[in-house]
């Protein structure tokens, strides 16, 4: 349920109404913007009565939401949300970043090495997997804790962020220094693990699961920002259809929709979503066409001997050139459609 305040509402009456919904047992989202307070409630409203709070001298409309998610739908929070990292760079809200780096931490010198060139091409975050959920337990699962060691050496080297993904609860405390946690595909319905990043105070990426409809995305952004933390980035990758042409079928159109749906940063991996390095600039070019707030390629400077992902990973200077590329198509980036309906059959 939303209730939308009047302009003139004054503090104090807000807080009585809030300190009143509160001991229904409800939580309340505020969100000022330029023309109108929304205060979303969160908790089961059925007990709340339209009627008597439409009767408030301080509300102008009061709204039921059918969407299950709360704090991740654009009607709780019509502005878009805008992450700043430590280094400034910040993503949403017509800011744009690239998140670039090797499928796996290899080395020291590989990851440096990745490291140097992606920045020097205009990636504003490193990234570069230390736990790697593989198909076979017999391939390369990563370096762990090493893995980890050599990212912040990588970011005390060159200064970019570092965004890795987190398979286990467990291994939280390794990613005290991590600027971005990411949740992979195949883990963004793991709950457990989600409540516990809920709890942090810091960006997750947060990946489309392969069979998962935005719905179930949105959810999984949720069960982040019900426990308080709202620094969530959503990530299309690609998904199982029934094409076997290319890794995965990288679902375009949902930037828009998710611009829609919902406040949080939209990026896109054309890496993961087409499995070949031929077709990354492409489609990275239209991901940032459609609208996405970034992206995230996977870059490798051998990619004959990566240790994974190597087919789907572009060498530093087609990366650089798919940049130039990338800031030529910006100022075309189509974000027109957000509020309204959706007209669907
Ligand atoms: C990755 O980013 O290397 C990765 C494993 O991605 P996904 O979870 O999208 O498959
Ligand atoms: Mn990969």
């Amino acid at each position: 349920m939303i209730v939308v305040l009047k302009k003139n509402a004054e503090k104090q009456q807000v807080e009585v109404f809030s300190a009143w919904l509160h001991s229904m047992g409800l939580e309340t989202h505020m969100s000022v913007g330029e023309n109108h307070t929304i205060v979303g409630l969160v908790g089961d409203t059925s007990r709340v009565d339209i009627e008597s709070i439409m009767a408030l001298d301080i509300v102008e409309t009061v709204r039921r939401i059918q969407e299950p998610y709360k704090n991740a739908n654009r009607k709780f929070h019509e502005a878009d949300t805008v992450i700043t990292l430590s280094t400034g760079a910040k993503i949403g809200g017509g800011h744009f970043l690239v998140m670039a780096g090797p499928c796996s931490v290899e080395n020291e010198e590989q990851i440096i090495s990745v490291a140097q060139s992606v920045k020097a091409a205009g990636a504003q975050v490193l990234r570069g997997g230390a736990f790697k959920p593989r198909t076979s337990p017999y391939a390369f699962q990563g370096l762990h804790e090493e893995g980890i060691r050599l990212l912040l050496k990588a970011r005390e080297a060159t200064g970019l962020p570092i965004v890795t993904e987190i398979m286990d609860a467990q291994h939280l405390p390794l990613f005290a220094d991590i600027d971005i946690i990411q949740v992979g595909a195949r883990n963004m319905q793991n709950f457990e693990l989600l409540k516990q990043l809920g709890k942090l105070r810091k960006p997750i990426l947060l990946k489309r699961g392969m069979a998962n409809t935005l719905q179930e995305l949105l959810m999984s952004a949720e069960y982040i920002m019900a426990g308080g933390n709202e620094q969530v980035i959503l990530c299309e990758r690609g998904i199982r259809t029934f094409e076997t042409a290319t890794r995965n079928t990288m679902d375009l159109s949902v930037i828009p929709v998710l611009h829609h749906l919902s406040h949080l940063p939209v990026v896109v991996d054309p890496s993961h979503a087409t499995g070949s390095y031929q077709l990354v600039p492409p489609m990275a070019l239209a991901a940032t066409a459609a609208g996405a707030d970034g992206l995230i390629i996977e870059v490798h400077n051998d990619p004959e001997h990566a240790l994974c992902d190597g087919p789907q990973s572009l060498r530093p200077e087609k990366f650089a050139d798919m940049m130039n590329k990338v800031r030529a198509i910006r100022p075309y980036a189509d974000r027109s459609f957000t509020t309204g309906q959706l007209a669907l059959e």
